[in-house]
Order: structure tokens, then sequence, then C-alpha cells
């Protein structure tokens, strides 16, 4: 086994563990990285013994922590302390506990560490560690009672079910790596170094927009790196999750050295139990002094191989690309040598922890997960947190959709409902009737923003119940889009007719979409989203009107329309007299003169017609000429007999009925 494996099973900081090996009567070397089995199971043995531990422990570990401290720490407790009291409950964030103690919380965390304990300021220690750390700084601690602690425990047996596996299913996958460090120490610019030069070619032209973490190639083997540089992101994942990553870099900028985030990176790595490399950046600047970052290293407790320590430094520069490669294989080596732990068994239902979500432009909600265990495959049943889903979707990190994503590899997924929490574990669900369960009270988180009518609903009650309503359900790219459409939509609506949206959405329209604006008898109008295939065949069997639309004119011209149909007025067709056609006298092109008799009513010049052949109606046409005894007359009567001009488009015949007729407007 790895020494700081056994560094951690015994519950001392792998430095210390090295000084007392020898005590201990084993001679594995001060540089060791591998301790074999069975003399690690000795060293377990005796340091669990308390009396051994006791006296082995205490000389080394004060003699140690006076070593540490004389880099950093800068204050020491003052008698003024010895006399102040903080109350402390069973479970209390670091940060809180310096905030309490009005101490800077370097100083807390650098305590901490003194004393082999590894937190950042988010992480939560325990009474018993926090009221040591109290009274080494010269505090009185009183314990307060708080349930957390048993709410935290109770989530990480639900993780260790969740990844629960036998050893034989298990197989190497590619190892996950984070980078962190201190503000402007260049972990983004690592970042794009390491993507531009190892994605391979073809691909990495491709890459159009980050999804959180991407996959390189180094000498043939793939390596995974989370795209979020910063611990305060790592730290939200780990914080809801099961460990996202294997392996850890920490940059630090040669000319300028240890700062507090680096610090604190330093903490959230060990607490995490994560191997680290350090990466000094920026060696190619006049100013970096490698020396000074080493012996800096070192005053952490992160002594540089070259100095007789444990720690793998690489020099590098992101920014001129150099000793990129020497960095990746230092990162494929510390994979090599935690190989028993990077390995997972593709062959299961996926489990993976979400590592970045956003509403995407006509995709809806995504998020990227980063498959731990399993593999995830399109058209599995997901459930996130409170968020469950089908998978409609996915595409890697070069934007490809792909079908099936193996463990240690990101995705874009596509098909929640709702956006989830970074740091929330994604599992697949095989049970039926869970999924049943899912399914139906996923369905009512669905994301409904409030209805909201465009005009004031008070005016609208003023006027009573007669008025004419057009229900929308919306569904938008982003928030920031409905804000307009329904100012643009305030001034569309008419007084007589409320445009009311009963509902609006984020993301592409889906089946449920269908059917909810169905139940409420609402338009479903979607604005820069997708109509899915499977929700327009849908529409069309509910015959709802679905659209989906890129500009805002566009959407609100639909809605217009629909306003003007119900405030346009109805058109009467009043009939005021038929007659029959006895003779054709002419006929040109759209044009005929025919003779006829009046058989009821009265027959107007310029008044349009329909012509009927017997049941059939053919066409309408529009009186031109009207003449009774060869006289242009204003209108003839039931029984004259009459010479027509007619504009029409159909053939005219004798024996067809001409039926004349008024249109009359009238309100709706
Ligand atoms: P982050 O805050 O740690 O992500 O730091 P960035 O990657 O944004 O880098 C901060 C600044 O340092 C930017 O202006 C980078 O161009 C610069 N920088 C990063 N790496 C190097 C390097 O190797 N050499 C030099 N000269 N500048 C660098």
């Amino acid at each position: 086994m790895n020494v700081t494996e056994l560094a951690r099973k015994v519950k001392i900081p792998t430095k210390e563990l090295l000084d007392i090996i020898p005590q201990l009567g084993f001679d594995i070397g001060r540089k060791a990285i591998k301790i074999n089995d069975q003399t690690a199971q000795e060293i377990i043995k005796i340091l669990n013994n308390p009396d051994k531990r006791e006296k082995l422990l205490n000389p080394v570990a004060s003699q140690k922590i006076n070593e540490q401290a004389g880099g950093l720490a800068t204050e020491t407790a003052t008698p003024d302390n010895k006399s102040k009291s903080v109350e402390i409950s069973n479970v209390v964030i670091v940060k809180e506990l310096a905030k309490k103690m009005n101490l800077p919380v370097t100083r807390l965390i650098l305590e901490l560490m003194k004393n082999g304990v590894m937190a950042s300021l988010n992480e939560r220690i325990d009474y018993d560690t926090a009221a040591i750390i109290a009274e080494d700084l010269g505090y009185q601690p009183t314990k307060v009672e708080s349930q957390e602690l048993q709410l935290m425990s109770d989530s990480d047996e639900k993780l260790k079910e969740l990844f629960k596996d036998e050893a034989k299913n298990l197989i190497p996958r590619p190892p996950v790596v984070v980078v962190m460090g201190h503000v402007d120490h260049g972990k983004t610019k690592l970042l794009d170094a390491i993507r531009s030069t190892n994605v391979v070619d073809s691909e990495s032209g491709g890459i159009t927009q980050h999804i959180g973490a991407y996959q390189v190639v180094e000498n043939d083997r793939l390596i995974t790196f989370i795209d979020t540089p910063g611990h305060e992101a790592f730290a939200n994942m780990r914080s809801r999750g099961a460990r996202v990553a294997d392996i850890a870099i920490l940059v630090v900028a040669a000319d300028d050295g240890v700062q507090p985030q680096t610090i604190e990176a330093v903490s959230h790595i060990k607490k995490c139990g994560l191997p680290l490399v350090v990466a000094i950046n920026k060696i190619d600047k006049p100013e970096a002094n490698i020396d000074k970052i080493k012996s800096e290293l070192s005053e952490i407790g992160l002594t540089p191989e070259d100095w007789g320590g444990q720690t793998t430094c690489v020099e590098i520069s992101a920014k001129q690309k150099i000793n990129i490669k020497g960095l990746l294989d230092t990162v494929l080596l510390v994979a090599d040598m935690e190989k028993e732990k990077i390995v997972a068994n593709p062959n299961r239902p996926a489990v993976g922890t979400i590592i970045e979500t956003r509403i995407d432009a006509g995709e809806g909600p995504v998020a990227t997960v980063l498959v731990q265990t399993g593999t995830l495959k399109s058209g599995d049943f997901i459930k996130v947190g409170s968020v469950s889903g089908r998978v409609r979707a996915m595409k890697n990190f070069i934007g490809k959709n792909v079908e099936n994503v193996a463990p240690s590899t990101p995705a874009k997924i596509l098909g929640l409902k709702e956006v989830p929490q970074v740091g929330e574990i994604l599992e697949v669900l095989v049970d039926k009737k869970l999924i049943k369960k899912e399914m139906r009270e996923g369905g009512k988180q669905y994301k409904t923003l409030p209805t909201y009518n465009v005009k004031k609903i008070s005016e609208d009650d003023k006027k009573g119940q007669e008025k004419k309503k057009i229900n929308l359900y919306l569904k938008a790219d982003v928030l920031g889009s409905v804000e307009p459409i329904l100012e643009a939509l305030d001034k569309v609506q008419q007084d007589d007719v409320v445009i009311n949206v009963a509902a609006q959405g984020l993301g592409n329209i889906i089946e449920a979409d269908v059917v909810k604006a169905d139940s409420m008898k609402a338009m479903l109008l979607g604005f820069r989203v997708q109509l899915t295939t499977a929700a327009k065949e849908l529409a069309v069997e509910k015959n709802l009107k679905t659209e989906t639309f890129s500009v805002i004119y566009d959407l609100v011209d639909l809605v217009k329309q629909e306003v003007d149909k119900l405030t346009s007025p109805l058109i009467i067709e009043e009939i005021t007299g038929k007659i029959k056609v006895v003779t054709i006298f002419r006929q040109e092109k759209n044009k005929f003169i025919v003779g006829g008799k009046v058989l009821s009513g009265k027959i107007e010049n310029k008044s349009k017609f329909k012509v009927w052949r017997g049941e059939e109606f053919l066409t309408v046409g529009l009186l031109k000429t009207l003449q009774a005894d060869k006289q242009n007359v204003n209108e003839v009567v039931e029984g004259q007999e009459c010479g027509l001009e007619l504009e029409v488009k159909e053939k005219i015949e004798t024996g067809d009925l001409l039926e004349f007729y008024h249109e009359i407007k009238k309100k709706k």
C-alpha cells in the first residue's frame, strides 16, 4: 500500500509517520512511497495501541508542530483569550469557529493542520477537534447540542451503498484530476494549455463550449480534467457527494509563492486524501524564484522530493506551454501508484456527480455529469437529488452526441426537467415501480413560473365574465427572454380580450408541456427552444396549437392574429334574390353575358352571387352590369327577365342558379 494511505489509516500526517516508522524497528527509507502490506499491518497494530501511540507520537508531533508553525503562524494565543469562553456545537464550520473566536480563518486552519486535521474554511469539524483547538488557542469551550452530525453520516451511508461493488467487477478507469491553487497563479491558463496541447487535434477545434470537464490523451492514456478551477467549486461538489477527483494539481506561481488560498487548497486536498502534484508555474517570468517556492512549500509540510521530502514538484509555464508533458507524465505516475483506487465497474447502472449546470438556449436545463461508476446510457431514467427525468440525449465535451458514457467520462445530459445542483449525485433508476413513482412526482416539480395576466387582473374583474381570453403557455430559453415577451404582449392586448399567460417554463417543448397546455386550453408557444418530435406528434393528436419562434416579433404577431380573430366582426351573408340562367349571350375569359329570370326576391346591381348547378356549389362572382329591357338598371325583382354581365371564374351554363347576397358585418 502507499505510505499516504497508511498515514490516513493511522491518522498521522505522512511526514510524521515516516519519522516514527524507524523507531518502530522498520527500515523503509525516509522517501518511501510504498510499504509492503505486512509491514503496514504491523505498524497499524502498534499505533492502535493507545499507550504506545502516545509515547511515540507526542514528542515527534510537538517537534513537528513547532517546525511547521515556524513558517506561517504569525499569532499565538494571547493572555487575553485565556479567560474567554466559546460555545461549540457537535459540528462546527471552520470559518464560523474562527469568527466565534475572533481569529483570522487562516490562523485556525493552520492550528488545525498542526494538529493533523486538514480542514478548509467551509468544512465541518466535530466538537472534540474544535474544543482541543479552542483550548490550544486559550479559549474555554462549552458544548451545545445539534443534530447535524447524524444527518451527515446518514448521507455517507447512502453514498457508500450507491457505489458498492464487488472487487472482481472493478477495472481501471482514467484518473480524474482537479487543479487548485491561489487566484491568479495560473489554474485557468494551465487547463487551457493542457486542453489545447493534448486533446486530439482534429477534435480540439470542435470544442465550442466548456462543459465542466474534458479528457486528454497522454502516452496513449486518457486523463480527465475537471475544468472548474478553484477549490470553492470543488469543495461545493465534494460537500454534497462523493469524491470527484483522484489526483490534485496544486498550482503555485513561481513569482508569488505560497498564499492563503494555497494553504486552503492543501487543506482541502489532504482532507480528501488526494495525492498531490505541485505545478510550480510561471517559470518563464524573470522574477521566478523556484528555491523560494520550495522553501515555502516545505514550511507547510510539502517538502519537495529533491529537498528530501515526499512532494512531487513539476516546474512549468502554462503561458509558454513549457513542460506540460512533464506534468501530465507525473500525473500518470501518481495514477499508477494509486491504481488500486482508480477503478470502476462499467457494467452496471451509472452513478456520477453533477459538476456543472445551466439553462441552455434551445436545450433547456442541462447538466454535466462525471460518471464515476457504471455506464450512463441514452434513454436511462435518472434521479438527481429531487430532479428526475430521462436522458434524452448526451453530448461529450467536444459537443458530439454519444449514446454511452463510461466511468471517469464527463457528458452533458439533456432531458432533466429542472436544473440540478452542482455536487448532487446522479443515479440511474432501474426499478420500474420506482421509475413510475419518480416520473409522477418529478412531473409535479416541473418548473412552472407564476401565472401572469398581461393586463392587471382587477381591471378584468371589473369588466365581468363576458371577456374573451387567450390562454398562453410560454416556454423560453432563459428567464431573461420572458420579460420582453410579456411586455410586447401587453401592447397587443385589447380591451375586450385578455391575454392570459397561464404558465411559463424554461427549456424545450416536451410531451409533458403539451399535456399541460392542453389541460389549460392554452396555446403552447416556444421562444428560442425546440419542439421535440414526440411533443409535435402529441400536439397534432390533441389538435393543440403549438409554435416556436426565434424572434419576439413573430411570436407576438401570432398572438395578435388570435386577438384579431376574437375581436374582428362576424360576416353574415343575407340572400336577396335568386336568378335562373336562361341564355348565354357571350362568354370571354372570366366574363359572361347571360339572360336570366328572377325566381325570388330582388337583384341589385354590383352585388355578389354564388353559382349553383343543381345541388353543387360552383363558385362566387360579381354582377358588373344589370339590364332590363336593354336599359341599365339598379335592380330587378321577382318575375322580371334581365340581362346580366357577370365577373366569374367558372364557366356558366344555362340552367345554373345564381344566388345573390349582401355581406353584413356583425360583432362577435
Ligand atoms: P487563475 O486565477 O489561477 O485561474 O489564473 P489565470 O490562469 O487566470 O492566470 C492569471 C494570470 O497569470 C493571467 O494573466 C495569465 O496569463 C498569467 N499566467 C498564467 N500562467 C502563466 C505563466 O506560465 N507565465 C506567465 N508569464 N504568466 C502566466
